[in-house]
Formats: structure tokens, C-alpha cells, sequence
């Protein structure tokens, strides 16, 4: 992206085409699936070809930049494209690491081709924010690892082909919990796996949630991530980006509501008057704007440093923060402006407030960014 805001030009067409995808495909279709908790598996054929390699690239070719899949991510979120979906795409980026070439190039394979939908569990019912403190374990048994535990508060565990999941394979270290911690490729149809949905959860869009629990599940040694004992390094390398991509889904959600906000604030009138003419409500409408376009900005500086090889931590962070509440907040302003008509089961603005609220806790709390962010500021030593 450049300085001033516009796109490059292998980032415009890469946006003018999904875009144009969106329209046609998912536009008509999100209200039904989002009504029927659908996943339209169908749609990750659709963008294998456009969308898909870009998130493996480096693998074996050199793809379109982290801008791009930005932008990916952002017009994603102004769709409501399937979580699941969008999930995979960066869950699909720990794919080259895959110890074992077999395995990686057939889950590889699958993925470029469409047919794979992906789940990263990490949280369990004793661990969220403190991801080291996990229980999941395995033991190594003939080439095999033994996984016995629970993984809790996941994405799309059920209509998951493989599940990423973080297990202990070596002993708990008590000064250095994060040792031993590895990363595991499961596949879903593995006995012992018993993938579950959580019925009453509040989900987002078209996507189910739940947990997954392990008895004796025999999973091949050569499915490890990276490096055995070194997945937690591997993990926060990963969701450091990630946290921007998910910033900027739930951006580009909240950047839509507005949008129509605006346009029903034009033709509402009360007083005699279009309610876009009282201050309450245009200024409302600017101030997320502004706070929109701030962060949108900081994402996209995120990215251009992790494209640099730079250190971006607390910037990821901060997107991760600050970009979810404005986006909620958003969210909220411009269902407000709908009065009662947006506080109804049927409408866009009531999906968007819900699903924006829960990106403030999904892939990290504001808690957690702003300790990653004083770390930067302060230095390990002297920060939370
Ligand atoms: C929509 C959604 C999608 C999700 N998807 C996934 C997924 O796909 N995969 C997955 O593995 N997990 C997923 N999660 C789970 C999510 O990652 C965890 O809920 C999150 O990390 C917080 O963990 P917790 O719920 O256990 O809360 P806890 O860690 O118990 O925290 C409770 C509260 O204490 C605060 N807190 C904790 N520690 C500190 C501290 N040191 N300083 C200050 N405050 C602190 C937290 O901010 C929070 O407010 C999802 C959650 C949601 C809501």
C-alpha cells in the first residue's frame, strides 16, 4: 500500500476481483446463510484459485503481499464471509511448517484445491489468555503421539476437516511454562477425536462453536508443526499477524455498517427532518469514521512492517486492541441510527454488533494486547 492511502497495482486488482467475487456470490447469498448457520463449503473452491495461495505463498512461489491478504481480510469482514472460511486462510499458514513432507504436501494439496476447512484450538476450559498453562498432553508411542485432553471456546471445530491444536509433549516447566508446548496437525476423522458444538453460544457468522476432546487419539509424529517443544514460539509468531487480520475483518465489518448507517440517516426523517441533519447523530457517525480509518491505517502499517522483516508486536497489538473496540463501538453507533429496526434478529446491524463484540475476545482480549504492547514500551523486566 502507499503512502497516501492507495493501493498498488497488484493490490487493486487482487481487491477488485474479490470484491467483484463478493458481490455476485456472497452478498446475495450471506442473509440464508447466516439465518441457516450455513457453511457453503462450495465458496473455498471459489477462492482457491484467487485467494488461497496467496496465504501459503513463500512455499513454493512468491505470492501477493500481506497488504493484500489485508485487504482480503478486511473486504471479508464488509461481506460477512464465512468465518470458517476466513479462519482456514490464516489457520493455513502454519501448513508448510508441517514436519513431515507427505503430510504437508497432501494437506497443502487439499487446501490450494478448496477442500480443506481448518480449526486452530488452542484455548481449553482451564486456559485461554495464559495459552502456556494448557493440559493437553501426548506421549510418543511408536512414531505416534498418545493425545489425551480438551480444547474449548474453538471456531468451527465441527465442520473442520483438521484441527491445529496445542499440546504439552514434554514436561511442565514451572518457570518456563511455555517450554514443551507443541503444535499438532489432527485430522477430524481420527479415532479418539470427538469434535462438539456449543449450542448456546453466540457464533459468528455462519460458523459453529464448541471444543474437541481427545481420548488416546494416535496422531503421527511427523503432523508436528515446526519444531517439537517449541510450538508456543510458532504460535505467537502466527496469531501476531493473525490478530491483524482479525482486526481488520471486524473492521471492514463495522466500515459496512456505517456505510449504510449513513445511507438510512439520509432518508429517516423525524422533526421534520432527515435525522442525518441532527448533530446526535452525524457526529456520532464521524467520530467512528475517524476511529475506522485510524486503525485501518495502523493495520495496514502492521502488515508493511512484518513485510520488512521489522519488529511489530505491540503495532499488532495494538491494531488487535484498539482496531476491535472502535469496530464494535462502531458497530453500535450505526445500529443505534436504525433505531428499533436495528435491534431485531433479521437485520445486518444486529449480526454485526454481536460479531464485533466477539473479536474483542477471540484471538486475544484488550487485556492481553495492552501487556504485549508495555512489554514493547517498558521492556520485559519492568512491564505486567
Ligand atoms: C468469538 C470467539 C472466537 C474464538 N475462537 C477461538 C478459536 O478459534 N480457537 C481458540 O483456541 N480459541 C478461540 N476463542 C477463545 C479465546 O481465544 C479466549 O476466550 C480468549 O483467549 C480469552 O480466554 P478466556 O476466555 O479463558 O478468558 P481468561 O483468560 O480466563 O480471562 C478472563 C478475563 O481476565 C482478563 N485477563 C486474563 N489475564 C489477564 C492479565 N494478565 N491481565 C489483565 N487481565 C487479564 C481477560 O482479558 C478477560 O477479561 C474464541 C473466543 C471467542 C469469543
Amino acid at each position: 500500500m502507499n503512502m497516501d492511502g492507495t493501493l498498488t497495482e497488484e493490490e487493486q486488482l487482487i481487491s477488485d476481483s474479490f470484491r467483484a467475487y463478493c458481490e455476485k456470490a456472497v452478498r446475495p447469498a450471506q442473509e440464508e446463510w447466516n439465518r441457516e448457520r450455513k457453511f457453503p463449503r462450495e465458496i473455498m473452491k471459489d477462492i482457491s484459485e484467487l485467494v488461497l495461495p496467496a496465504t501459503v505463498a513463500g512455499h513454493d512461489s512468491r505470492g501477493p503481499s500481506e497488504s493484500s491478504i489485508g485487504l482480503i481480510s478486511e473486504l471479508m469482514g464488509r461481506y460477512e464471509f464465512p468465518v470458517p472460511g476466513f479462519l482456514t486462510m490464516h489457520f493455513a499458514k502454519m501448513l508448510p511448517l508441517v514436519a513431515d513432507e507427505e503430510v504437508r504436501e497432501k494437506y497443502l494439496g487439499r487446501y490450494l484445491k478448496g477442500d480443506l476447512v481448518i480449526c486452530g484450538a488452542f484455548t481449553e476450559p482451564g486456559a485461554g489468555s495464559d495459552s502456556a498453562a494448557i493440559s493437553t498432553s501426548a506421549v510418543g508411542r511408536n512414531g505416534r503421539f498418545i493425545v489425551n485432553g480438551e480444547k474449548a471456546f474453538v471456531s468451527s471445530p465441527v465442520m473442520a476437516d483438521a484441527h491445529i491444536i496445542s499440546l504439552r509433549t514434554g514436561e511442565m516447566d514451572m518457570e518456563r511454562p511455555h517450554r514443551g508446548v507443541s503444535l499438532l496437525l489432527v485430522d477430524v476423522r481420527t479415532d479418539g477425536v470427538e469434535p462438539y458444538g456449543m449450542e448456546h453460544m453466540a457464533t459468528v457468522f455462519n460458523g459453529d462453536f464448541g471444543g474437541i476432546r481427545f481420548n488416546d487419539a494416535e496422531v503421527p509424529c511427523g503432523n508436528i508443526i515446526g519444531s517439537q517443544g517449541k510450538g508456543f514460539v510458532t504460535l505467537m509468531e502466527v496469531l501476531n499477524t493473525q490478530r491483524v487480520h482479525v482486526a481488520l475483518y471486524s473492521i471492514g465489518i463495522a466500515e459496512q455498517a456505517i456505510e449504510e448507517a449513513i445511507e438510512y440517516a439520509r432518508i429517516r426523517k423525524t422533526f421534520g427532518q432527515p435525522i442525518s441533519r441532527h448533530e446526535a447523530i452525524s457526529f456520532r457517525l464521524a467520530e467512528s469514521w475517524t476511529k475506522l480509518q485510524a486503525s485501518r491505517l495502523l493495520a495496514f502499517r502492521a502488515l508493511a512492517l512484518q513485510e520488512n522483516g521489522k519488529e511489530n508486536s505491540a503495532e499488532c497489538a495494538a491494531v488487535k486492541w484498539y482496531g476491535c473496540e472502535a469496530a464494535f463501538e462502531a458497530a453500535g453507533n450505526a445500529l443505534q441510527t436504525l433505531g428499533a429496526s436495528g435491534y431485531v434478529t433479521s437485520s445486518a446491524m444486529e449480526r454485526r454488533f454481536r460479531a464485533t463484540r466477539g473479536f474483542l475476545i477471540g484471538d486475544g482480549t484488550p487485556d492481553i494486547q495492552k501487556m504485549i504492547i508495555s512489554r514493547r514500551l517498558f521492556g520485559r523486566e519492568f512491564s505486567p
